[in-house]
């Protein structure tokens, strides 16, 4: 990746106060903007003008991850009429991938990427940070059908559990069909080795960890550089993981546990500014779903 094209003049722009820049609402990924007292961390990167909208901010919060909160995972389902899935579905996200319970397949063949380079955004989303391509930045392709990448976060620790285990991070990507079927592609880290393309990304989260701006950097950003390093995935039908829950996902989890940094982890975690050290939802029932673990048969991986 071309750090230095990253580094645009959006970034300088960033720096001055402005206006707060309110994201296009999505129908499968609203805006849930929230804010709270800054990480101490990142205090030295304030500007002192930044307070009030940052104040301001504070009574948006619409869901957050406290256990026993008002606003915490098990009561999202009744924050919104919209948001009932997330108490009343059958199908929610995510599940704990117990190898029992995967039936392992060799037909549902090898995840297809066909990923370039375009445009990106950085944002803040007030729970997780979000790298958002503007551009047309390439697709997968399951069952014959195409989804366009759209946008990659993170969670910490992980929200897939593997035999009961939460690893250390998660990366979404999250893919769109033309006809609005959501595919997602989730990605287990860790602590280890630095991951490179979170190594790529230091100094934008960096810059989005002092300026609270929703939105701070552009630049290309090759998705090709999201390492997976593994043919065997996971597959099951699940839901976002987020409010409103919306169920129908398609869930791919790459069996390979990837690995990144304490420190990677921690910035994704502290330029968000929640107050909270996790943004994980508990593991959801599996009711009548069977997860497949897709395993090639000339087992080169
Ligand atoms: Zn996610």
């Amino acid at each position: 990746m071309a750090n230095s094209s990253f580094i645009s003049t959006q970034l300088l722009q960033s720096r001055i106060p402005e206006k707060k820049k309110l994201p296009t609402a999505k129908k499968f990924d609203p805006r849930h903007g929230k804010a709270s007292n800054p990480a101490p961390l990142f205090d030295h990167f304030l500007p002192r003008s930044c307070f009030a909208y940052h104040i301001s901010r504070k009574d948006e919060a619409e869901f957050n991850y406290d256990p026993n909160g008002e606003k915490g995972p098990a009561n999202w389902g009744r924050i919104h009429p919209e948001w009932g899935a997330c108490s009343n579905g059958s199908m929610q996200s995510p599940i704990d991938l117990l190898s029992e319970r995967v039936d392992v397949v060799s037909h549902l063949g090898r995840l297809s990427r066909s990923y370039n380079p375009a445009n990106a955004t950085l944002m803040n989303r007030g729970h997780d940070m979000m790298l958002k391509w503007e551009g047309a930045a390439g697709s997968i392709e399951i069952n014959g059908t195409e989804y366009l990448l759209k946008q990659c976060h993170w969670h910490s620790p992980s929200e897939h559990t593997i035999n009961g285990k939460r690893l250390a991070l998660e990366a979404h990507m999250v893919h769109e069909s033309l006809d609005g079927r959501v595919a997602v592609v989730g990605i287990l880290y860790m602590i280890g080795r630095p991951d490179s393309f979170l190594s790529s990304l230091r100094k934008q989260l960096q810059s989005v960890a002092g300026t609270y701006e929703r939105d701070t950097v552009a630049g290309v950003v090759d998705p090709r550089n999201i390492k997976i390093g593994s043919r065997k995935y996971y597959r099951y039908i699940g839901s976002l993981t987020i409010p409103p829950c919306t169920e129908n996902v398609l869930w791919t989890i790459v069996r390979k546990v990837r690995t990144a940094t304490r420190e990677q982890v921690r910035m994704l975690r502290v330029a968000v500014h929640d107050e909270s050290d996790t943004n994980a939802r508990p593991i959801q029932p599996i009711n009548s779903r069977t997860v497949k673990l897709f395993r090639p048969e000339d087992k080169d991986d």
